[in-house]
């Protein structure tokens, strides 16, 4: 279903009363997680000043340790929703446990399914019935056609809103968080008719290069972008090395722009 053999054609996503589709550069960004109203709120006000799409904040989060921020839970969804209020931007956030669907579905324009989670088989099946898009991240151990099979379970189970998004693999390098592979966007621009966008903030781990490795995804041939970006990057409740300034978001975005006309 998800194939090109079987569509040629791009399938634009709508998000909201936006839409991600070949030829246009979509970009969502926000927080790691959302953390406070003020933090959401003025980072909701950058991304829609500076042009961005859609806003991202993390409520329910996939951490490594048990012991650090796990997330504010549905207060986290209704703070993203009054962002939503204050400034028209669709938001977009993780779901992890599959019993929470119902109270993401609620408040979300389009669901995150985490790297972490891409081959969660029950949480794909259910998502087939959620009624809204899928933003689905490339596990980091995981090839690039796993990836698209875990597309394909969403869209067998009755929702072909999916967006494929690439975050990094683990490689034997280890020098960056994760290596961005952008090779696989090039292929799955050309296996599946579904948009796909890359994700610069997790693979770089360091705000000085999210930029490059943003710009370097829309070279690849990505229909977007997902970025974080934060008030006060450096006291972050999680992720605090990679999200990038307001300052540093709008040069992205005026780059991201500027390159998408040369493409
Ligand atoms: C995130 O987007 O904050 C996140 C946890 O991403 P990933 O699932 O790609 O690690
Ligand atoms: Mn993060």
């Amino acid at each position: 279903l998800v194939s090109r053999q079987w569509k040629r054609d791009p399938t634009p996503v709508k998000i909201g009363d936006r839409e991600i589709k070949e030829g246009k550069i979509f970009i969502i960004a926000g927080p790691c997680s959302v953390e406070t109203e003020e933090q959401i709120l003025s980072t909701a006000k950058v991304v829609k000043e500076a042009g961005g799409d859609a806003l991202r904040g993390g409520a329910f989060k996939p951490r490594t340790s048990p012991y650090t921020f796990q997330g504010l839970g549905e207060r986290g969804l209704v703070l993203l929703a009054k962002a939503r209020d204050a400034t028209g931007l669709p938001i977009t956030t993780e779901l992890m446990d599959p019993e929470d669907l119902p109270l993401v579905a609620k408040y979300a324009d389009a669901i995150q399914v985490g790297a972490r989670n891409m081959q969660n088989f029950t949480l794909l099946k259910k998502l087939g019935r959620a009624g809204k898009p899928v933003l689905l991240k490339r596990g980091f151990g995981n090839t690039i056609d796993e990836w698209l099979l875990a597309a394909e379970y969403v869209a067998l189970h009755g929702n072909g809103d999916v967006v494929l998004v690439e975050r990094g693999i683990r490689t034997f390098d280890r020098t960056l968080r994760f290596t961005l592979d952008v090779g696989a966007i090039a292929y799955a621009k050309q296996q599946t008719h579904l948009p796909v966008i890359g994700d610069p903030s997790h693979p770089a781990g360091d705000r000085r290069y999210v930029i490059p490795l943003a710009l370097a995804i829309l070279a690849a041939g990505a229909d977007g972008l997902i970025v974080e970006v934060h008030p006060d990057p450096d006291k972050a409740w999680s992720d605090a090395k990679q999200q990038l300034t307001f300052d540093q978001f709008r040069e992205l975005v005026a780059k991201a722009r500027e390159l998408a006309r040369a493409l």
